[in-house]
């Protein structure tokens, strides 16, 4: 299975979502953790995941130079630059100096940028970003702790993130078809600029756009607009009917959850578990040590594993006990300390032959993860929007990583197959 696809998205939860649309439009798809350092795994699409987001200009830079280095060696054919749908960025970059070196390192002069993503609400409209009905400035990403974002108006965001050039493919012309957009593009490109911002609000201005951007180098953008690329592969004979994008190995073993995500989605997703299956609640603050409360909930789980019904082991707790435990270590410390409890529940539970195992928290499912020493991940289907089974390796269990708001009240129990 030749590499067609590579990716390099700039945070972990993104690549997730980037790596589910491909594999639910018929590309096999494997999700590398950090810049690859060996051969990659057989897929027809890779994604790395970095953590280039917030990271230094420079940094980020250099490891999604690497990380196209690796893509490209391994006979990617197109490189795709994923970022998120609400475009988070601050003036510096990263979107900016990232695909600046990569269109340098690719030879390529021009790349379409679009984070467009209608069936969650971001849609793009004279340029200007829209996350449901209102503009991205007035959205709440006005108040974002990392990257505020305070214009809506993407070719000024990127046009002050780049010394290129920046024009827009608008509505109409969108609206006109992939022909249409091919030619405004070439004309853009061929005036001297270096991005187009192309204005996209439903899923047909996705694929069309998709179409139009077969013979780029680079492609930047949400993961929406991945959605059309596939059908290029397919078109070209290089891509085959895949019924299969989205299975796995087979599943055996425990089940288990282990949930650090404070969110209201992830405490109802608790509360709802609670008449359904085992759960225990941790109890950070009267016992402040990672390794005690590890050792608790390890003990608490013995005799209660099981092929069917998970056990539910949640730090998660209300806003007001969360603050207590920040109150009296600090913010981060109490993070951290939860964390790190959490990975250690995670190891202590696979070592005890849980197989299947959902993770709750985006900053939780970060440290699982490299607890395990987990390199990549198979993506497999998914069990609510944005939240597919995945295959790690090389730990060789099925895992779910589920950021704080996704899922449906049910997801612990659905995840396993019940309800
Ligand atoms: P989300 O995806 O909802 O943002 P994360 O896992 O990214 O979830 O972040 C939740 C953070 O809250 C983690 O750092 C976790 O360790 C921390 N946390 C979880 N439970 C508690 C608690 N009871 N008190 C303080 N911090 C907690």
């Amino acid at each position: 299975m030749p590499l067609l696809l590579g990716c390099i998205a700039d945070d972990f939860t993104g690549a997730t979502d980037l790596a589910s649309m491909l594999v639910r439009n018929g590309m096999a798809t494997v999700q590398v953790i950090g810049v690859p350092d060996g051969p990659l795994p057989e897929a027809d699409a890779v994604v790395v995941a970095l953590k280039s987001r917030t990271a230094p200009v420079r940094q980020a830079v250099a490891e999604s130079v690497a990380a196209a280095d690796a893509l490209l060696a391994a006979g990617a054919r197109q490189i795709f630059f994923k970022y998120c749908s609400t475009f988070d960025s601050t003036e510096e970059g990263n979107i900016g100096p990232v695909a600046d070196a990569l269109l340098r390192r690719l030879g390529a002069g021009f790349a379409l940028a679009c984070p467009a993503f209608p069936a969650n609400g971001r849609g793009v409209f004279q340029g200007h970003l829209f996350v449901g009905s209102r503009l991205l400035s007035e959205s709440g990403m006005e108040n974002h702790p990392l990257t505020p974002m305070r214009d809506p108006d993407l070719v000024r965001v990127l046009g002050r993130q780049t010394d290129g050039a920046v024009g827009l493919v608008p509505f109409a012309v969108v609206e006109a078809g992939a022909g249409a957009i091919r030619d405004a593009m070439t004309r853009l490109a061929e005036g001297g600029r270096r991005y187009a911002i192309l204005d996209a609000v439903s899923d047909a201005h996705l694929l069309a756009i998709g179409e139009a951007a077969e013979s780029h180098a680079l492609v930047t953008g949400g993961s929406g607009v991945a959605m059309g690329l596939p059908e290029n592969f397919r078109r070209a004979g290089l891509l085959p009917p895949r019924p299969d994008a989205a299975a796995l190995p087979r599943a055996s073993g425990a089940c288990a959850v282990v949930a650090g995500s404070c969110s209201r989605a992830t405490l109802g997703q608790i509360g709802f578990a609670r008449d359904h299956a085992p759960v225990l609640e941790l109890d950070a603050l009267g016992t402040p040590d990672a390794a005690a409360l590890a050792a608790q909930a390890l003990a608490w789980a013995e005799g209660r594993l099981d092929a069917e019904t998970p056990v539910v082991i949640a730090a998660s707790a209300p806003p007001e006990r969360v603050a207590a435990l920040q109150a009296r270590l600090g913010r981060d410390a109490a993070g951290a300390l939860v964390e790190q409890a959490l990975a250690e529940v995670a190891a202590g539970l696979v070592a005890r032959g849980v197989a299947r195992l959902v993770v709750a928290g985006g900053e939780t499912s970060g440290a699982v993860v490299s607890r395990l020493g987990v390199t990549a991940l198979r993506i497999g289907a998914e069990i609510d929007p944005g939240v597919p089974w995945t295959y790690a390796e090389p730990a060789g269990i099925h895992l779910a990583l589920k950021s704080g708001n996704f899922g449906a009240r049910d997801f612990f129990l659905k995840a396993f197959g019940h309800g």
